[in-house]
This record gives structure tokens, C-alpha cells and sequence, in this order.
């Protein structure tokens, strides 16, 4: 509930990255709090809604979800506009989604605005055994691209809430 005094921020949040790398798990994790492994790649709900209270506002978020378009390596312009953070997601399991979020930055700062609070999401951290790419890796292109870096696990939950806890400071912050 929002606090009387309280500041209210309405913020779009999108959803970035190749298909599979756990964008739609991510967005049921943090709003129904649940993991649903069976769950078709990219078919389902395209939007969110979920209300983050922070001691220095209450950060409403809309959150939009692919609904399979990515395969397509291309999103239409409405998908970005008027977003106020993006999360770029990629699997540590598939070297190929972290080279391909390179592009999903490019993506981003052709069609975004230049003030986006951007978040690079290493998901499914669960699958350590299998690691194709290395935190420090993921931690430099973060750096280079203004992000900040979370390894995260929609299966476990592993630093879901930290990540948007953190989006909503920082868009706070930015008021
Ligand atoms: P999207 O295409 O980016 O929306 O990806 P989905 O959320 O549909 O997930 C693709 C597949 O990866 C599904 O089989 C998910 O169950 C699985 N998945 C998503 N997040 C994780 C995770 O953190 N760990 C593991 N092990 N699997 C995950
Ligand atoms: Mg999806």
C-alpha cells in the first residue's frame, strides 16, 4: 500500500532477450511468485502488473512480456516506447543467447529512451553444471552498456525479488 506522502511511479518494464532464456518465467516468478516448468516457451499472458513499496516510493510496474515475437529478432517500436527500464535476459547455460543480447541492447537504445534503467539478467543461475558463460563476463558487459548485472533463476527464485527491488530504487532514485 502506498504511504500517505508517498511518491507513486507508474513504470513500464519490458522484457528483452532470445526465446527460451526464461523472460516469461521471470515476470510469472516475481508476480505470482511461482515457477511453472512446463510451461510452453513464449506462448502466454504479454503483460504484468505488480506494486513494489519502497521506504522512498511505491513503484508501480507494467511489466511487458514478448509473446513470441523475438524469434523474429525484431519487436515493433510500441513494444519500447514510453519504457522507463528494461530487463535484457540470457541464459548461462547458451553461450548464443549472451552474444545475442548484444543486440537486444542495440535493440534497446535504438528504440528506447537514453534515461532506461537497464538490468542484464544472467538467468537460470540453477544451472551451474552447465555454465556457458562466466559471471565476469556478464558482469563486463554490463559495465560496458550502463546495466547493472543479477544472476537470477526463475526456477529457484534466486534473486528475482533483488532485481526488481533494485529496478524500482533506481527509478526512484532518477526522480
Ligand atoms: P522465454 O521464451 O524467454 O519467455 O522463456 P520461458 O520463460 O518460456 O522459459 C523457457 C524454458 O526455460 C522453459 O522450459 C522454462 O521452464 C525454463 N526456465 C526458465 N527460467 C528458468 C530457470 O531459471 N532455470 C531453469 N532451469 N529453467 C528455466
Ligand atoms: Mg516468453
Amino acid at each position: 500500500m502506498a504511504r500517505p506522502g508517498n511518491k507513486i511511479i507508474q513504470a513500464k518494464l519490458v522484457l528483452l532477450g532470445d526465446m527460451g532464456t526464461g523472460k516469461t518465467s521471470l515476470a510469472l516468478r516475481f508476480v505470482k511468485g511461482q515457477f511453472y516448468p512446463n510451461q510452453e516457451p513464449t506462448v502466454g499472458a504479454a503483460f504484468f502488473t505488480q506494486i513494489l513499496s519502497l521506504s522512498e516510493a511505491t513503484v508501480k510496474f507494467d511489466i511487458w512480456d514478448t509473446a513470441g515475437q523475438e524469434r523474429y529478432h525484431s519487436l515493433a517500436p510500441m513494444y519500447y516506447r514510453g519504457a522507463a527500464a528494461a530487463i535484457v535476459v540470457y541464459d548461462i547455460s547458451s553461450i548464443d543467447t549472451f552474444v545475442q543480447a548484444e543486440k537486444w541492447v542495440q535493440e534497446l537504445q535504438r528504440h528506447g529512451n537514453q534515461k532506461l534503467v537497464m538490468a542484464l539478467a544472467a538467468n537460470k543461475s540453477d544451472l551451474e553444471p552447465k555454465r556457458e558463460v562466466e559471471t565476469e563476463e556478464g558482469e563486463k558487459f554490463a559495465q560496458e552498456n550502463g546495466m547493472f548485472y543479477m544472476e537470477t533463476s526463475a526456477k529457484t527464485a534466486e534473486n528475482i525479488n533483488e532485481l526488481f527491488y533494485e529496478i524500482a530504487k533506481r527509478l526512484a532514485r532518477a526522480l
